[in-house]
């Protein structure tokens, strides 16, 4: 007879796990307890040598689906005599353990969600089990047990009861497990009169019935609320278009199931794993055919599609609705609405109806957004299925609070990093407000309390005023440094890169706006080594938002090395050409004076608005709806074109060792190509096979300097698939070593990891 104490560490609550061991402890015949606690998963097991060692082999490798196991510690104990095996109530104390992720809605509870004369749970829009259902965003803190999370207000029935605390039930310890007795309840509510119009049974047909007609509805989902309506309906989306005053930018689809996907779009094996799997993100996939309405993405080669992920979601399909938007809950620039009482008041303009329930969520989470390229699953926006991630790293006790778009922040408790789920732009109170809310929750549940805090050192930073009053060690870190930090992170590299970070726009040495660096850095220090020249942004960060100012800037900049031309030519031979035409319509005149005057002109080396500039010259018209669009549309009208190798001639020159690449000679060969009426998508791919070739020459001019074979690939702009597939076929047949990002965002999202490990590495 032998007597141990194990310890389980990982993702091991609110998967099944004490469940699980109390199944194993049965078949070995062996006795003593579980429990969970902050720090993870406890048990007291006593038997002989044999079943012991069975049942730590069982435990390792036969462990709930959801469940990861990061380590397994094992003691021996006195023997104390158990005579039985049991689950004891959950205790907190020092330390740390891991939130689950939401999971999407089981294969089992599909079948009695469906089972009309058997189940009691037919049509239960709440059904969940141990292997299933709302986890992260319903738990208010460790450990996981039904008490801290929303679902406490419901006190379970008899029925669920004995499921509950039967061992051999599906439902054993299921924390939000729930009945139509007992558990939460829908309701729809008509927007104008706020009068119930449905409960009970019939709801969901009601809603069906509603979207079928071309109305918009506002449902509760885990993370937060959507605006959905009839994805087929061209008149009912652009009623949600308008009101929802969302010009251009995609919207996501749900769709019934795979049949259905295949009907509009290219899906591989890859692909059909990620839509089915149990986190169900929105996957990016390309387009087969112009079925569906083209509203739902404007001259956009892609549609972003997830399949059901709750039992709610699954109801509202059947053969006449089969495909739906599905859009974040919230108005322009502002969090998701998660909340019942404020989506009634916040999307009254929008939705025509509600359906909301009472189980409330606690932590608002978006959904995710994925996907494959160069064959592999990456990561786009990290919310619902896959946040909070963690990655087990050195022991210290920080936080990083991210950049000012795209946020996420990260902890770090002993040896864990914790990433949240993205919190979007940080423009808006109502944005702040929710950092600071997930700050407070995420401290609280992993019992955190930083020693030292990193930033952006980007002055205008949304924190900076907040930073002022703590009393913490702070460390600043430059922006691009963060980006290819988190890369090598991600690829466990230690060693030093090239980094090339092509970006929008970060905070540089030299204060100006960087952009499309080239790095030579290690996880504490770098060195810029190479970037674009640095272009005129007139009205500083305004010109993000209106692309025809960098093609301007472009063309001046171009003229003014050039004693032959003026910019005013250049501009007047355009349009005697019809081309660049809509210039004339624009103030162009006055940011002409502002570039040649210096006036206001920040400098700037962003990837991001070179591509906007030529996109402006090209097509692009208009101010931009969304973030990175005009780089988007140049993407998209390059992938229009056949398959071109040419690109347009570069050069580089090196002073003060920088690299400095000079765009007006490629500026200069577009001009020429739209002047003689070459087709823009052919304009397009060759520019970006230019960004390509002259980002590969650069490296091997790197390689051969530094004697370095490692090239970092980070930042928004390798979001372009273009540009990320070729630089990395390209590199990758010299032989060098290219890291790219797969779990964390190539964008703005993954700056809080680069903090975070920077400055676990500086010296203080
Ligand atoms: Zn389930
Ligand atoms: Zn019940
Ligand atoms: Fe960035």
């Amino acid at each position: 007879m032998k007597s141990k104490y194990i310890i389980v560490k990982g993702i091991v609550q609110g998967v099944g796990f004490r469940p699980f061991v109390f199944r194993l402890a049965k078949e070995n015949d062996l006795f003593g307890n579980v429990k969970n606690t902050s720090t993870g998963v406890h048990i007291n097991i006593e038997g002989e040598k044999h079943q012991i060692d069975n049942f730590i082999k069982d435990l390792k490798e036969k462990s709930p689906k959801e469940s990861k196991i990061d380590e397994i510690y094992v003691q021996d104990r006195e023997i104390r005599k158990f005579n039985d095996f049991t689950i004891i109530n959950s205790e907190k104390d020092e330390g740390t353990t891991i939130l689950s992720p939401d999971i999407a809605v089981c294969y089992d509870c599909l079948k009695e969600l469906d089972n009309e004369k058997e189940d009691r749970r037919y049509k239960y829009a709440f059904i969940n089990c141990t292997n299933c259902g709302p986890r992260y965003s319903i738990i208010k803190s460790l450990p996981y047990d039904r008490n801290k999370t929303t679902m406490k207000k419901f006190i379970m029935c008899k029925e669920c009861g004995e499921e509950y605390e039967n061992p051999c039930d599906r439902r054993f310890h299921a924390e939000p497990t729930c009945c139509k007795n007992c558990g939460p309840k829908l309701k729809l509510i008509d927007k104008n009169n706020r009068h119930i119009i449905n409960e009970g049974k019939n709801v969901i047909n009601k809603t069906k019935k509603l979207l079928k007609e071309g109305k918009i509805i506002a449902i509760k989902g885990i993370g937060g609320f959507h605006l959905v309506c009839d994805g087929t309906n061209y008149k009912a989306i652009a009623d949600l278009r308008k009101r929802k005053n969302r010009k251009t930018k995609p919207l996501a689809l749900m769709m019934k199931d795979i049949n259905e996907v295949n009907n509009y779009c290219f899906i591989n094996e890859k692909e059909k794993k990620i839509l089915n799997g149990s986190k169900k993100p929105i996957l990016i996939l390309k387009k087969k055919n112009n079925k569906l309405p083209n509203n739902i993405s404007f001259n956009n080669d892609s549609l972003g599609i997830m399949l059901p992920y709750s039992p709610l979601h699954y109801m509202l399909f059947d053969d006449e609705l089969k495909t739906l938007v599905m859009t974040s809950g919230n108005l322009s620039g502002m969090p998701m609405i998660y909340k019942n009482e404020e989506a009634l008041d916040k999307l009254n303009d929008i939705a025509d109806y509600f359906l909301i329930h009472d189980r409330d969520i606690y932590i608002p989470e978006e959904d995710s957004v994925v996907k494959v390229i160069l064959n592999e699953e990456r990561m786009i926006r990290i919310g619902r299925g896959y946040a909070p991630i963690n990655f087990k790293y050195k022991k210290d006790n920080i936080i990083a609070l991210g950049s000012h778009m795209k946020n996420t922040f990260s902890l770090c408790k002993e040896n864990y990093i914790f990433l949240s789920q993205y919190l979007g732009d940080m423009d808006t109170v109502e944005s702040i407000e929710n950092y600071m809310f997930n700050i407070k929750h995420l401290n609280k549940v992993y019992n955190c309390n930083p020693s030292k805090i990193i930033y952006d050192n980007h002055p205008n930073y949304f924190y900076h005023d907040y930073l002022k009053y703590k009393d913490l060690e702070k460390i600043g870190v430059y922006h691009h440094h963060a980006h290819i930090v988190s890369c090598m992170f991600e690829n466990n590299i230690d060693e030093k890169v090239i980094g090339l970070s092509f970006d929008g726009i970060g905070y540089g040495e030299d204060k100006n706006l960087w952009g499309s660096e080239f790095l030579i850095c290690d996880k504490e220090k770098f060195s810029r080594v190479g970037h674009l020249k640095y272009m005129k942004m007139p009205g500083g960060d305004g010109a993000t938002k209106v692309p025809w100012k960098m093609a301007i800037s472009l063309l001046e900049s171009w003229a003014s090395n050039n004693l032959s031309i003026s910019v005013e030519d250049l501009i007047k031979n355009l349009s005697m050409n019809n081309l660049f035409s809509y210039i004339k319509y624009k103030n162009y005149k006055t940011i002409l004076y502002m570039i040649k005057n210096d006036i206001n002109t920040p400098l700037t080396s962003s990837m991001g608005r070179f591509f906007d500039g030529i996109s402006a010259l090209l097509n692009f018209q208009n101010m931009i709806s969304y973030e990175g669009e005009a780089c988007i549309e140049l993407e998209n009208l390059a992938k229009k074109s056949k398959e071109v190798k040419d690109y347009y001639d570069f050069e580089i020159s090196y002073k003060n060792n920088q690299f400095i690449i000079d765009r007006d000679k490629i500026v200069e060969q577009i001009f020429k190509d739209v002047i003689n009426k070459e087709p823009a998508s052919l304009i397009a791919m060759k520019f970006h096979n230019t960004v390509v070739e002259f980002s590969f020459s650069l490296c091997l001019y790197l390689r051969k300097l530094y004697n370095i074979n490692l090239v970092a690939l980070s930042g928004g702009a390798f979001e372009n698939e273009i540009l990320l597939t070729k630089l990395y076929e390209k590199l990758n047949n010299s032989d060098f070593q290219v890291l790219t990002h797969k779990i964390l965002p190539c964008n703005d999202s993954n700056i809080s990891i680069g903090q975070m490990v920077i400055g676990m590495n500086k010296e203080s």
